[in-house]
């Protein structure tokens, strides 16, 4: 059997401002479209009906990495992962998080844009066509039951970025822009704890570029996922501790990503860490602590008792990992 794209329009935008002009009337029901990698199986499943495809691949000025004067690292929206993870220029963590995902065809096509706003996914809503049918719609599919969690009134399909732990990990902002004009966020507070709006940017922002201040913090990402390619995180954390010269903690940032709707920023772990040194047992006790309030839903490969175990343990390595990092 072949699945097909549903039929749909496409524009290749040749500037910003045109992009964001043909995106500007959510009656269009024109849809971004950067490297594709995830919107075009959406649409062949048909989790996704818009009329018009807007790419903005050919759109210069939302290519490339560039340093400022401040040592802060600018990544155009649609630079590959393929680019960032062979990059000098960008951070360690952020260049071996983007080697991670899927596999060296699709990093050459998938953006860091793409990346950071990437659809929510679950068992459910993953699932071809048919069997949607035959089951009943979820409600990210327009029913009127979640059939994770039937009792509840959300959809609690999971944040499946795994860029969006490192950059949130490195106090990174973000820069939108609409025919309304322009914002920048912080990369944390792009992201909502729901399966369905999970961004907080509107349908006509496009995220032009992420700006990645500069760090001297201690780094690592780790990732659990059933196979080592290919596969979706079942849990990503990006983890980045400054550490005096006397080996104590100054600043910790933990978060952890596959789990939730959003990325989660464990930071009960972070505070606890502050001020101490990076003992095994003060990590052991941090890790505790980042997987306590974490609720992880039946929604993905693997129990859920599982991950939430795996919490503690990839929390552990990626904080052991950091404070042994050379800097
Ligand atoms: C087999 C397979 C394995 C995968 N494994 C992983 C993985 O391990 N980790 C992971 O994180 N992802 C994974 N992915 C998902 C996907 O490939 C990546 O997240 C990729 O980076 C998405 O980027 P893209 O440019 O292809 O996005 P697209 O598919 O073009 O777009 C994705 C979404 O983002 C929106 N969008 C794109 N660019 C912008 C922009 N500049 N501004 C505003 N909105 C925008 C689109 O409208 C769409 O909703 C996998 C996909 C496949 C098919």
């Amino acid at each position: 059997m072949t699945i097909q794209v549903p039929p749909v329009g496409f524009v290749s935008a040749g500037t910003l401002e045109e992009a964001a002009r043909l995106v500007s009337d959510p009656d269009d029901r024109a849809v971004l479209i950067a490297g594709g990698t995830d919107l075009v199986p959406k649409l062949k499943r048909h989790q996704a009906a818009p009329i018009t495809l807007v790419s903005l691949a050919n759109i210069e000025a939302m290519h490339g990495i560039a340093i400022t004067d401040d040592g802060a690292c600018v990544i155009g929206a649609l630079t590959t992962l393929s680019e960032i993870a062979s990059s000098p220029d960008v951070p360690t963590m952020l260049a071996s998080a983007a080697a991670t995902v899927a596999s060296p065809q699709i990093r050459n096509s998938a953006t860091i844009g793409g990346n950071l706003c990437v659809d929510t996914r679950c068992n459910y809503i993953d699932m071809p066509l048919t069997w949607r049918q035959a089951r009943g719609h979820c409600l990210k599919d327009g029913g009127d039951t979640c059939w994770v969690a039937p009792a509840s009134d959300r959809c609690w399909a999971i944040s499946s970025t795994d860029l969006a732990p490192v950059v949130i990990a490195l106090n990174a902002s973000v820069r939108l822009v609409s025919s309304r004009g322009e914002r920048v966020v912080t990369a944390d507070s792009l992201y909502r704890s729901d399966g369905i709006n999970y961004l907080t940017k509107t349908s006509d922002e496009i995220l032009v570029d992420v700006t990645i201040p500069a760090t001297t913090a201690r780094t690592s990402f780790q990732k659990l996922r059933r196979r080592g390619s290919i596969d979706f995180a079942l849990l990503s954390v990006a983890c980045a501790v400054d550490v005096d010269s006397e080996g104590r903690c100054d600043t910790a940032r933990i978060v952890v990503g596959g789990i939730a709707s959003a990325p989660v920023s464990a930071t009960d772990a972070e505070e606890f860490l502050v001020g101490k040194q990076l003992t095994p047992e003060v990590i052991d006790e941090a890790s505790e602590i980042a997987s306590k309030p974490v609720r992880a839903q039946d929604n993905t490969d693997t129990g859920q008792r599982y991950r939430k175990w795996m919490i503690s343990v990839h929390v552990a390595k990626a904080l052991t990992e950091a404070a042994t990092e050379r800097v």
